[in-house]
């Protein structure tokens, strides 16, 4: 199974990076609809899209009026956007008012609980609750064989409400919107510092680590001394959009 990082980067984009988006193309499923749902035009390859979203701050759902052109001229039958109702509510009063964006593009609100669910490819998604001002949801998604994790928007430690759910997964993809040193910062924004990632990473038991959600303020190459936390959790990547991981 292959992940695509359409969007890295948090709050706004820059040089390097887009805002948060990722894609399971093979199967029409995108998480998050922030500024690099552009990408997905040329990696659809499903009549039913599946977009599901972490919360509704604008980094995450501005892409939905991407959509017009994402879709154009391609074969789609129906695309879902997954969300809780009085966030779709929200999303048509200010994202789709017709003073903001005119047209509502060709989509499908479907309720989004905290919960199990089915998903394409016989797949199975937990959603669970994340520290986060005005909340966040998180998704453990499984199939046989291969399992992956989306966490973005929260602040991390060993002791997360949310470890449980992360347990034994073979990819966590997971916000670290800060390098070290800003440890207060990230409490008080409701982000994520990369030691208190990588010791969530190692509590969980998890295979491999991904950090998305990167301050975007840091363009450069390596936002990160990995080295630094080797010893906590030392299978870390941090990717750059348009990079893939296989699980
Ligand atoms: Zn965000
Ligand atoms: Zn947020």
């Amino acid at each position: 199974m292959k992940l695509h990082f359409l969007g890295t980067t948090g709050y706004h984009p820059n040089r390097r990076r887009d805002t948060s988006c990722l894609m399971i193309p093979e199967l029409g499923i995108l998480l998050d609809a922030g500024t690099g749902i552009f990408r997905a035009r040329e990696l659809i390859a499903t009549p039913e899209l599946h977009i599901f979203l972490s919360h509704i701050h604008l980094d995450h759902c501005v892409g939905l009026t991407y959509l017009l052109d994402v879709l154009r001229d391609k074969p789609v039958k129906a695309t879902y956007v997954y969300c809780a109702p009085e966030q779709e509510l929200i999303l048509k009063e200010s994202l789709f008012h017709p003073k903001i964006f005119p047209v509502l593009p060709p989509i499908k609100f479907k309720t989004l609980r905290h919960g199990n669910l089915a998903i394409p490819g016989s797949g199975k998604m937990r959603t669970f609750p994340l520290p986060h001002p005005g909340g966040c949801t998180g998704f453990r998604l499984e199939w046989p064989g291969h399992s992956m994790a989306y966490v973005t928007d929260t602040t991390a430690s060993a002791n997360a409400p949310y470890l449980k759910h992360l347990k034994d997964v073979d990819l966590l993809v997971h916000e670290c919107y800060f390098p070290d040193g800003f440890e207060e910062r990230a409490q008080i924004t409701g982000h994520t510092s990369l030691t208190a990632v990588a010791q969530l990473a190692a509590a969980a038991q998890v295979k491999r680590l991904y950090l998305t959600h990167i301050n975007p303020m840091d363009e450069g190459k390596k936002p990160f001394d990995l080295k630094s936390v080797a010893k906590i959790f030392a299978n870390i990547t941090v990717p750059e959009d348009d990079d893939t991981a296989e699980f």
